[in-house]
């Protein structure tokens, strides 16, 4: 089927970039994964890819100051972005940060969806809202993603869906269906694959 066809081939990291100069021409339809560091995006992102060790597993926020640009199906990129609410980053990072991240958003013509994780014991968290706001503003379509699913039970995990319901509803660009995840035991990694194949 389309999703596991577009991961099967491979996925080449192209270039990790630290400032808009060194961005990939916007010309490769792509999608884009964000969340606050140790949500479990590197660990998704090599599960939805296959690879282990494509995306490190990073929690120190200088070696995540980047967007790394991964080509996916030879004509289409994977975009790890990098991670956020690190409790004692310096404000001249998360600065940086905000920086390079509103320049990505509001000018990427080939930008169909991105993909914004929530660890599924927490939900949507104050610095959360930060980027889903962002969204909003440039106006790029974005969906939760629940991180860890394994962690917790079904009951708790419906409690959570319905916090992050309620938050993304007043987001405008918020894609109403959530995605439920775990990298560990392989939930919903089809699901998110086929997800990608329809917007690429
Ligand atoms: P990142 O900082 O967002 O890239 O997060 P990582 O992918 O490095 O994951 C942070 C921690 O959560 C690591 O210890 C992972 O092993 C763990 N983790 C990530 N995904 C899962 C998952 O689906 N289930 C469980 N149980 N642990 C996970």
């Amino acid at each position: 089927e389309a999703g596991r066809k577009l991961f099967a081939g491979e996925k080449d990291f192209l270039k990790g970039v630290v400032a808009m100069s060194g961005l990939p021409p916007d010309d490769r339809i792509e999608v884009c994964f964000a969340g606050r560091s140790n949500v479990g995006k590197s660990s998704l992102i090599n599960a939805l890819t296959g690879r282990k060790g494509i995306a490190r597993a990073s929690n120190t926020p200088g070696r995540t100051q980047e967007i790394n640009f991964f080509t996916l199906a030879e004509s289409h990129y994977l975009v790890d972005l990098p991670g956020y609410g690190y409790a004692n980053a310096p404000l001249a990072v998360v600065e940086k940060w905000q920086r390079l991240l509103k320049q990505y958003l509001s000018g990427r013509q080939s930008l169909r969806r991105a993909f914004v994780l929530i660890d599924a014991r927490h939900g949507v968290k104050k610095v959360d809202e930060e980027i889903l706001t962002l969204l909003d503003k440039s106006a790029v379509t974005f969906q939760a993603v629940l991180t860890k699913a394994d962690k917790v039970k079904a009951a708790e995990r419906d409690k959570v869906m319905a916090q992050v319901r309620k938050r993304l509803s007043a987001h405008p660009a918020a894609f109403p269906e959530i995605v439920v995840t775990s990298s560990e035991k392989g939930d919903g990694i089809e699901t998110l694959r086929a997800i990608i194949a329809t917007l690429i």
